[in-house]
């Protein structure tokens, strides 16, 4: 390493007085930064030409020991996600076992894990993404949400499933090992649901079209990824991106979804079914009766729900949800602006009744925990224009003054 006597990088030709840091060999030296630039050329080039073998797949899987424990995953997720602790169980399980799955050992025994795709139902805007984000950066697996509708506006399935995995790719920095244990979260999949569960009157082609598409990335195959992304050419080096291992999480809002699950519990409650009684149906939340059979009720085809096993819901929010939400997690709103004041030196304090205030707007909207984001932007637009040429180094926002900044906000857009 860096000796006193004059050395000069092989590769950029700097002297060691030039560079933090030189690396002797046997005839040569190197810097770091071209070991930075080299280590990054031998990743893309792996990622391209795909000689990154089975063998160091495996080597680099989760070992069990590292890998959180489903309480410890519930743990996590709760800092950044409110309420829906029935979600949170059951992606924590779903996670787990998929990992575990990752990290067995080809053991001789008959006994292969299978795959726990999961499905998230819940109205929009009450945490689906965040949970599917929040579990892939406590696990540091590459991360992508795409959107189920882009398949049909295309058109071009298999394109548009290939340049799902390019995504992937590049998130995970062309590493084709990491990619291929990353998670997938595909948002909206109710709206590639056939229109009716009678196919023979109102057959939706292009929705069912859509989902035979998809078995093959959500059953696992290899699949030939343009690294770049965008159109296949023929000269263009594929990388064959294995999805067995690629934890697919899907969620869809599934509007009206209830009116199914309510026929079938009506039906069975009528033909004397012992386990739920009439009286004992929680009629306002009847989400958390959900099976896989009113998701095919509502047009999922059976291959589709058999490919995603682990089902689970999620509570839209209610008043006290969306007032936790505002000042609970780890990055709330309020968090976050008072992050922001702070960094011009500014003490920022919400009115209890202001934040009150807030909710009842977003309850209002019914925007759910979305709407609180953009009404808190409203209420501090006016103040993060001018607080930063500020003299005075704290504020107090009141429920006048929220009042008054979405008043303004309102009728500026009206
Ligand atoms: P969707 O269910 O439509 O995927 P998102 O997870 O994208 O909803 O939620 C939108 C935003 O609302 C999130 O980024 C987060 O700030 C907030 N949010 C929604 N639900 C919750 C929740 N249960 N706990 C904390 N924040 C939430």
């Amino acid at each position: 390493m860096g000796k006193k006597r004059m050395d000069h990088c092989s590769f950029c030709g700097r002297s060691n007085k030039e560079v933090r840091m030189m690396l002797t060999g046997i005839d040569a030296f190197i810097c770091d930064d071209c070991v930075k630039q080299a280590n990054e050329i031998v990743r893309e080039n792996m990622g391209a030409l795909d000689i990154m073998s089975a063998e160091d797949d495996a080597k680099n899987a989760f070992t069990l020991k590292e890998l959180p424990k489903p309480v410890e995953i519930k743990e996590y997720l709760d800092q950044y996600v409110i309420g829906q602790d029935d979600a949170k169980r059951y992606l924590s399980v779903a996670v787990y076992n998929h990992y575990k799955r990752l990290a067995q050992k080809d053991e001789k025994d008959g006994v292969e894990i299978e795959k726990s795709n999961v499905i998230m139902v819940g109205p929009t805007g009450t945490g689906k993404t965040l949970l599917a984000r929040s579990i892939a950066k406590l696990l540091k697996v590459p991360f992508t949400i795409v959107d189920a509708t882009v398949f049909t506006e295309a058109g071009y399935v298999g394109e548009d499933v290939e340049s799902i995995l390019s995504r992937l790719l590049q998130v995970a920095d062309f590493n084709l090992e990491a990619t291929q244990r990353g998670i997938v979260f595909i948002d909206e999949i109710d709206k590639i649901a056939r229109k009716s569960d009678n196919p023979s009157i109102t057959r939706d082609v292009s929705g069912e079209g859509v989902q035979q598409g998809m078995l093959k990335l959500l059953e696992g195959s290899i699949v030939n990824v343009p690294p770049k992304g965008g159109r296949k050419h023929p000269d263009q080096d594929y990388v064959h991106v294995d999805t067995r291992n690629i934890l697919f999480i899907c969620g869809g809002a599934f509007d009206g979804i209830e009116r199914k699950i309510a026929q079938r519990l009506n039906t069975h409650v009528v033909g004397f079914d012992k386990v739920l009684s009439v009286a004992n149906l929680d009629r306002d939340n009847l989400m958390k009766y959900i099976l896989p059979q009113d998701l095919k009720s509502f047009g999922l085809i059976p291959e589709i729900i058999g490919r995603l096993p682990v089902l689970t819901y999620l509570n839209p929010l209610d008043r006290t949800a969306l007032r936790n939400i505002l000042t609970e997690p780890k990055n709330s709103l309020v968090k976050q602006q008072q992050k922001l004041f702070k960094m011009d030196g500014i003490k920022l304090e919400f009115e209890d009744e202001a934040l009150e205030y807030m909710v009842d707007k977003a309850v209002e909207y019914k925007l759910g925990a979305r709407g609180l984001r953009s009404i808190m932007e409203s209420v501090m637009m006016e103040l993060q224009y001018e607080s930063p040429s500020w003299k005075k180094k704290e504020f107090t926002v009141t429920r006048a003054y929220a009042e008054q900044q979405l008043d303004k906000a309102n009728l500026a857009q009206a």
